[in-house]
């Protein structure tokens, strides 16, 4: 087993395949063709059958000779331009089945910013920069002193939150803080489900900025009873139970799974008499989710219900066992810290 991503076998391919190109080129008397540029050449025709690609790289070697100045991404086009003469069909068929794959990703990063990146059609990809850019033109003729690169980004929070304003507060944000946090008598971090912490102070404006934006700001405080008391007698979670489940484990309670919440399971399932409660319930991924459909995969609550931090015992198919334990609610800091003297920090319990 390789125990790790596949990424790096299949870039180490790649460089073996673009090795081949650079070598392939060299023999048809190419001298200055760089690994960049066999790569792009490639990718550009890896769907191709062999008698096409080699059309498709005589084609190429032609045009480099004739146009030597072509920087890279120009080659690009034109080896996709000689490619959807060759074959324009399995061309169509080679963006289908790469727009099957199109998503929305997102990722925090250390300094409180985040990437949302979308992967979708290269042509509405065109049309979503031409809409931002031209919005973006028209309020910088109007005087907006903010950089061009700001106001894009300002313009794609707007539109695909909704928002009236980027600097407005979101359509829906859950955060999870402790009632002290919010009074101001804390400072202790809050917590966005899908970011992580976020400063206490930041949390305070968020809510205090919330009737504004006209936006529903949940909030959700740790000392939250009446939401963990409750108990349903449907089979699936009602709504409040399972965003509250969903806050309470934030992420995947399978150990070391590390993706979102998404789904709301019965630990003890609903088919065999666990009931629809908090207790019973559990925060898991897609994947999770589906995999607790395994014979041999279970999950047992171990916790008492109104003992904190709710843990449950995974048995894998393997017979190993491991707990799963839900973050402690915000509020309850395991570390505290106190400056003893200038500048030294000491932890308390
Ligand atoms: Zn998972």
């Amino acid at each position: 087993m390789r125990r790790s991503s596949t990424f790096p076998f299949v870039r180490h391919a790649s460089v073996r395949l673009t090795l081949a190109a650079t070598a392939r080129a060299r023999l048809v008397g190419v001298r200055d063709i760089n690994e960049r540029r066999a790569e792009i050449i490639v990718n550009e025709t890896s769907h191709l059958h062999l008698a096409e690609r080699r059309a498709a790289d005589a084609a190429v070697l032609d045009k480099l000779a004739e146009l030597p100045c072509l920087g890279d991404r120009a080659l690009a086009e034109e080896v996709r331009r000689i490619v959807y003469r060759l074959d324009s069909e399995a061309a169509l068929r080679r963006r289908e089945r790469a727009l099957r794959d199109r998503h929305v990703r997102a990722r925090a990063s250390a300094d409180g910013t985040g990437e949302v990146t979308g992967v979708v059609a290269d042509w509405q990809m065109a049309a979503i920069m031409a809409s931002l850019g031209a919005r973006a033109d028209l309020l910088i003729s109007q005087g907006d002193e903010r950089t061009r690169a700001q106001i894009l980004a300002d313009l794609y929070v707007e539109r695909l939150a909704g928002l009236p304003g980027a600097s407005g507060v979101p359509v829906m944000v859950d955060l999870v803080l402790p009632v002290e946090t919010l009074l101001g008598e804390s400072d202790e971090p809050g917590e966005v489900p899908g970011i992580g912490p976020i400063p206490a102070d930041l949390a305070r404006d968020l809510i205090d900025a919330s009737p504004a934006a006209r936006t529903a700001l949940r909030r959700l405080f740790a000392d939250t009873d009446h939401l963990v008391a409750m108990e349903s007698q449907a089979r699936i979670f009602p709504k409040d139970l399972a965003d509250f489940i969903k806050l309470r484990d934030r992420r995947c309670r399978t150990p070391w799974c590390d993706a979102p919440t998404r789904h709301t399971d019965h630990v003890e399932d609903a088919t065999v008499g666990g009931v629809t409660s908090e207790h019973n319930g559990q925060g898991l991924c897609a994947f999770c989710n589906y995999a607790t459909q395994h014979p041999r995969l279970r999950h047992t609550v171990t916790s008492i219900a109104d003992l904190q931090p709710h843990t449950t015992l995974v048995t894998t198919p393997a017979g190993a066992s491991y707990d799963s334990r839900a973050p402690a609610p915000p509020g309850n800091p395991a570390d505290q810290f106190i400056q003893t003297h200038p500048g030294v920090w000491t932890r308390i319990a």
